[in-house]
């Protein structure tokens, strides 16, 4: 069953209050309680040391979805911090990282880099920034890049945005791009669907069931998908 997308209270503003009284202004203390109960408690030396547990959205979907469009919107509108996963890892590519190498051939390939390698970027990206609201887009990939996340950074994500938009369509737009990404060529896509099937689909399901996941119909114009998005954030 997917949740409705319109009931959520608004949660953010732009002013300096905590993310802890903001959520319990949103939700009430009893909620909170249930929150604080699943995400478990950073370490002193850990990613959160700053005491405070960031409000964390997974973004979804499978190549060409509007993860990454979306994201930018959800960015000018809601002041989150955008962590494109896929935008990490080629950074790591371009500064000749000791992984870079490898980054590079798994993305050619259109397979997955391993989880380790991946979360250590996310984590250092959240670690370095001062914002406590954060968008990791095109993560967790596959049920062990989630397990890994979860190990490594000791939190569950808050909410989980799934973009669903028919492979057809999703082909159409990664062809159409040119942003000259070695992976947006024919043949990457398809290994790139297939993978998101068969491991980065149980994921949106695992999600689905644990009652976080919105999922938001991806077709359409860029301004009506962020009509859909608008009242996940917004009351
Ligand atoms: N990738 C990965 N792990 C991740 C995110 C990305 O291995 O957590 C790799 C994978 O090869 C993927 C590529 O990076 O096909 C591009 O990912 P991105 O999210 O940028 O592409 P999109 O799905 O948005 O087109
Ligand atoms: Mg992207």
């Amino acid at each position: 069953m997917w949740r409705r997308t319109t009931w959520l209270p608004p949660l953010f503003s732009s002013s300096k209050r905590s993310l802890v009284n903001q959520i319990q202004g949103a939700y009430g203390l009893r909620i909170w309680r249930t929150m604080s109960s699943e995400i478990q408690k950073p370490e002193e030396d850990g990613t959160f040391p700053r005491g405070i547990t960031p409000f964390i959205t997974f973004v979804l979907g499978g190549p060409g979805s509007g993860k990454g469009t979306q994201c930018a919107r959800i960015v000018e509108n809601f002041g989150f911090t955008h962590l494109s996963a896929g935008d990490l890892l080629r950074q790591e590519i371009s500064s000749n990282s000791e992984n870079g190498a490898m980054i590079l051939n798994t993305i050619k390939d259109g397979k997955i880099v391993p989880s380790e390698v991946t979360v250590k970027l996310i984590q250092k990206a959240i670690e370095s920034s001062e914002s406590h609201k954060f968008l990791i887009d095109g993560f967790p990939r596959t049920e062990e890049n989630r397990l890994t996340y979860e190990r490594i950074i000791g939190a569950e994500p808050n909410i989980v945005l799934f973009f669903d938009c028919p492979p057809e369509e999703m082909v159409k737009r990664v062809l159409n791009r040119r942003q000259g990404r070695v992976d947006d060529n024919a043949n990457t896509v398809k290994e790139r669907l297939k993978i998101f099937r068969a491991l980065s689909l149980p994921v949106v399901n695992y999600y689905a069931k644990k009652g976080k996941l919105y999922k938001i119909d991806g077709t359409g114009t860029e301004d009506e998908i962020f009509e859909r998005v608008r009242p996940i954030f917004a009351a």
